[in-house]
């Protein structure tokens, strides 16, 4: 089968993904054999590619927003039954943590597309019990981006603590950004969204949001909550001070920048919160699935052929992706 390696960890320019040829995988205890379907690029890929997020396994298949179908039947699935594999691949369940419920904080947790091969490639492996039903009529290509880039988004959202008709400041706006946005909409809040990307703006304007401005430009109202999506730590205290008394800034990434020296007074006072989110648990997964149908979220999606993978990871490295791009197996040579 096709697949692609991060050969070595480098700058996007330096080309550190190739394609190769390899078996398709074996699946071990617990685990069920998937025939990709669709595979969303998440900044998260960048992150393994680039380097930014050390090496766990050499050579690793980057991609953890699969939609894909049962090769053979397992425990939970029938062959042909269409599931999706996301960023959590697996947790000990046995953890003070994964006890409690907060399983993304599990510290033996292993991760699609970084300790295993993930789905830039024809088929992979997953474990049964992290596997999220998919049933419905949307393509492939639509649902991927909810796997990683929506979750995510959604518990940042939840993070974010957004009151009832709130308003909502949100910086950087790709795949995951307006998943969330739509959910805060839905919900009756009023978005601010703060991009230096132009398309976006107007993506952010046409979903609905109620302003969309460069990224250090002022609110047009202080805002009760806010979540910065873009690895950029220079957005944090500039979200911050954009922030009503005891509103709540959450930092949505895996990964960011260092984040600028930040002046108690300016930035923290009045009660203002700063917090991060970790990956997401199986139950957020479920929950945003749920709801995605429901509110039949609008997913922006550009499609490239699984042959394309280097350069739709290069073109998310330039921002030059509106919404979400999704690798299709079959959709090229
Ligand atoms: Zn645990
Ligand atoms: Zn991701």
């Amino acid at each position: 089968m096709l697949a692609w390696e991060v050969r070595r960890p480098g700058p996007i320019e330096t080309e550190p993904l190739e394609a190769v040829t390899r078996e398709i995988p074996e699946p071990g205890p617990g685990e069920i054999l998937i025939r990709v379907r669709a595979c969303g690029v998440c900044r998260t890929d960048l992150h393994v590619t680039e380097g930014d997020l050390p090496p766990r396994r050499p050579h690793v298949t980057p991609g953890h927003e699969i939609v894909g179908e049962v090769v053979r039947q397992g425990h939970r699935f029938a062959a042909g039954d269409r599931v999706g594999v996301a960023w959590l691949r697996s947790t000990c369940g046995l953890c003070a943590y994964c006890r409690r419920g907060a399983e993304n904080l599990c510290p033996s947790s292993t991760y699609t597309g970084w300790d295993a091969d993930g789905g830039y490639a024809e088929y992979a492996v997953a474990p049964e019990a992290y596997l999220y039903p998919l049933p419905g009529d949307r393509s492939g290509a639509e649902v991927a981006p909810l796997l990683c880039a929506g979750i995510i988004g959604y518990r940042a959202l939840r993070r974010a603590a957004l009151p009832p008709g709130g308003r909502l400041g949100i910086w950087g706006f790709g795949g995951s950004a307006h998943l969330a946005a739509q959910i805060a909409l839905a919900e009756g809040a009023a978005v601010h969204v703060f991009t230096r990307a132009k398309a976006a703006r107007e993506l952010a304007l046409d979903l609905g949001a109620a302003s969309a401005q460069d990224s250090f430009d002022p609110s047009p109202e202080p805002l009760d909550s806010a979540i910065v999506f873009a690895p950029a730590g220079e957005l944090v205290p500039a979200a911050l001070r954009r922030l009503d008394r005891g509103g709540t800034l959450a930092v949505a990434g895996i990964h960011l920048t260092d984040v600028p020296a930040l002046n108690y007074q300016d930035d923290l006072f009045q009660e203002r919160r700063l917090l991060s989110v970790t990956s997401n648990t199986r139950a957020d997964g479920e929950e945003f699935l749920r709801l995605a149908d429901r509110l039949r979220l609008k997913v922006t999606v550009t499609p490239y052929a699984l042959e394309e993978a280097d350069r739709a990871l290069a073109d998310l490295a330039g921002d030059r992706v509106n919404g979400a791009a999704v690798l299709v197996p079959g959709a090229g040579g």
